[in-house]
């Protein structure tokens, strides 16, 4: 057990060493400018992202929470309102509808995929469901297809939530690739530091197809404004800075050899723990590319927190 060593959940120092020159330069280009709230750093990766995620508009703003709650007040969704959330998660997906006094529902994941699925969105609406919240959770598309077919029929907005997924295609039956977070009307992701594409600091973005409901997230982002100084609704203040816009259009260059390292590093794994019984991979959709935001094993016969503690005590025995 000598041998064992503790690994790094994301190595973000050894990752920043390979592009140092690259951010420096364009942390000080920022720096030089004082334009440090939506500079022109911030239109450019804005530009950047768009043409990536093949999605009509990206509003950056200031992380993920922020994304959500946004994209919930600028659908409209008011107190009583139900939101379809599946309860595994990180927080953040339910806080928000909490927050403004929506109603959550929260629901089961698949436990083989950990994401919701059609069946379990079907059983959960009711005539005041509003909208639904898909969680692309560990770095894999929900089932987009018939989770848009059931939506669209019984007029629900789907919300998906892409923090940990971006990069991620959703296939769809006919073999069309689309990003996650661009399927639904509204996508949302998180620029965590430890996220696949994450900033040094907090950022986040919100994507659509819908300008109208463009023109209304952009608003709500920068406190209800329409053009300076004219606040037609209640916003709030929600920005992605300009220091963090540069860093971000430089790492996106480099996310989809990020996210085939991290297949690499899971196919590595998927190899190493195959035969061991009481270990169960992560199974991959059919319906998405799999960007392995986390690499998360079940262990079956209940003896997860005895490997949690054999581990944990093996790693700060040495
Ligand atoms: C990280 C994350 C968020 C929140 O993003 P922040 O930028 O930390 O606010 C929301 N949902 C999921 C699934 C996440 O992983």
């Amino acid at each position: 057990m000598d041998i064992m060593q503790p690994i790094e959940m994301v190595d973000l120092k050894g990752q920043y060493r390979k592009i140092q020159p690259e951010v420096e330069a364009a942390v000080r280009e920022v720096l030089a400018s004082a334009q440090f709230i939506n500079g022109p750093a911030v239109a450019k990766f804005q530009a950047s992202l768009e043409a990536y995620l093949g999605v009509k508009h990206v509003i950056p703003c200031a992380n993920g929470t922020d994304a959500l709650q946004v994209a919930m007040m600028a659908l409209g969704l008011v107190p009583g309102d139900e939101v379809i959330v599946p309860s595994f998660t990180f927080l953040a997906t339910a806080e928000v509808i909490a927050l403004l006094r929506l109603t959550p529902v929260m629901v089961d994941v698949d436990p083989e995929m950990f994401l919701l699925t059609p069946e379990i969105f079907e059983r959960a609406i009711t005539p005041r469901t509003k909208a639904v919240v898909p969680v692309h959770l560990f770095g894999q598309s929900c089932d987009m297809s018939p989770i848009m077919q059931i939506a669209e029929r019984h007029d629900i907005a789907v919300i998906e939530d892409a923090a940990q997924s971006i990069g991620a295609d959703h296939i769809s039956l006919d073999g069309t690739r689309r990003k996650t977070g661009t399927i639904g009307r509204v996508g949302c992701t998180s620029f965590f530091p430890s996220k696949n594409l994450g900033c040094y600091g907090d950022g986040g973005a919100i994507f659509t197809n819908d300008g109208e409901l463009a023109a209304k997230i952009r608003s709500i982002a920068n406190h209800g404004q329409s053009r300076r100084y004219y606040h037609e609704r209640i916003g709030v203040n929600s920005r992605l800075d300009s220091i963090q816009a540069a860093i971000l259009d430089i790492k996106l260059r480099h996310l989809d050899e990020y996210c085939d390292a991290r297949r690499r590093a899971a196919d590595a794994y998927d190899a190493a723990f195959a035969g061991l019984e009481a270990v169960r991979t992560p199974v991959r959709a059919a319906h998405s590319t799999h960007v392995f935001h986390q690499y998360t094993l079940r262990i079956v016969d209940g003896r997860r927190d005895e490997l949690h503690a054999h581990l944990t005590d093996a790693a700060f025995r040495r």
